[in-house]
Formats: structure tokens, C-alpha cells, sequence
């Protein structure tokens, strides 16, 4: 990434693939960015949250490195997203807490939930908390 913040380099490579619209049916970033001519965070955090990571675009994109360009949306894009959910999740403390310690805290919760119902754990079994415990395992 060659800007400074990841709001920065974003705005640098949407404005790129707006020219271009290579991509334009790939998924619902590139309809929504096309109504734009000029991006303001929001509407970065806003495409940021639209993409779901498939880097369908990038495998596609003639303009990734070596090109100068060094286009990289997924990427660049993800952080984005992930500055966004730290910055707009409340209660403030538990996002920063939690994308420095995400798996601990996880397991944590899921240790008390354990606890406080008495079940066994059957990560593979279990409906309710398996999407948790499959992280954590
Ligand atoms: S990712 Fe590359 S190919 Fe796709 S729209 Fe952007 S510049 Fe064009
Ligand atoms: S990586 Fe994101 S922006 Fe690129 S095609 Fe997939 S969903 Fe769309």
C-alpha cells in the first residue's frame, strides 16, 4: 500500500477502477462505486462493507503488481473494513479488545456459556455456539 491510511490508498484504487469497469459485474462493489465520481470515507466504508473477499477482481485486474499501479481492492478493501468495525462498534473498549484478542476472548465467552448451562462440549454438535467453536478450535 503506497498512502498513508488505508482510507487514502482505497480512494487511490477505487478511483482507478471507476475509470475502468472491468469488473463491473463481479459483485456489488462496482455498481455502487459507479455511481460516484468522487469518494468520501463513508462511501469508502460503504464499498468496504459490500465486498465479501472472493478476490474475483483481483485475479482479474491488469493492473496488480508489477504494474505501477499496484492495484489490490480485496486487500485494500479489507482493511478498510476492518479500521471501520473498530471504529464504528460500540461498546469502543470491546472492538480494540477484541481484534487484539479476538480468539481468547471467544474462547472466554464460550467457556462461561459452558459453564453456566453444564453441557458438554461438542463443537461439531452443537447449534447453538458451533460457528464460535469451530473458530476457536
Ligand atoms: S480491479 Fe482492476 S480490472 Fe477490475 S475494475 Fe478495478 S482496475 Fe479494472
Ligand atoms: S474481492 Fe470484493 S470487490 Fe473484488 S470482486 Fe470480490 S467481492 Fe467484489
Amino acid at each position: 500500500m503506497s498512502l498513508d491510511t488505508p482510507l487514502s490508498e482505497a480512494r487511490r484504487q477505487i478511483e482507478i477502477c471507476n475509470a475502468c469497469r472491468y469488473c463491473e459485474g463481479f459483485c456489488s462493489v462496482f455498481p455502487a462505486m459507479t455511481r460516484e465520481k468522487s469518494f468520501a470515507d463513508g462511501d469508502l466504508t460503504h464499498l468496504a462493507n459490500l465486498c465479501h473477499n472472493c478476490r474475483g477482481c483481483y485475479y482479474s485486474c491488469q493492473y496488480t503488481e508489477p504494474h505501477e499501479f499496484a492495484l489490490n481492492i480485496p486487500a485494500v478493501l479489507a482493511e478498510v473494513r476492518q479500521d471501520s468495525w473498530e471504529r464504528l462498534v460500540g461498546p469502543q473498549v470491546f472492538a480494540k479488545a477484541f481484534h487484539r484478542s479476538g480468539v481468547a476472548i471467544a474462547g472466554g465467552a464460550c467457556d462461561r456459556l459452558r459453564a453456566a448451562d453444564g453441557s458438554d462440549c461438542i463443537p461439531a454438535a452443537c447449534e447453538r455456539r458451533g460457528v464460535l467453536c469451530r473458530a476457536i478450535a
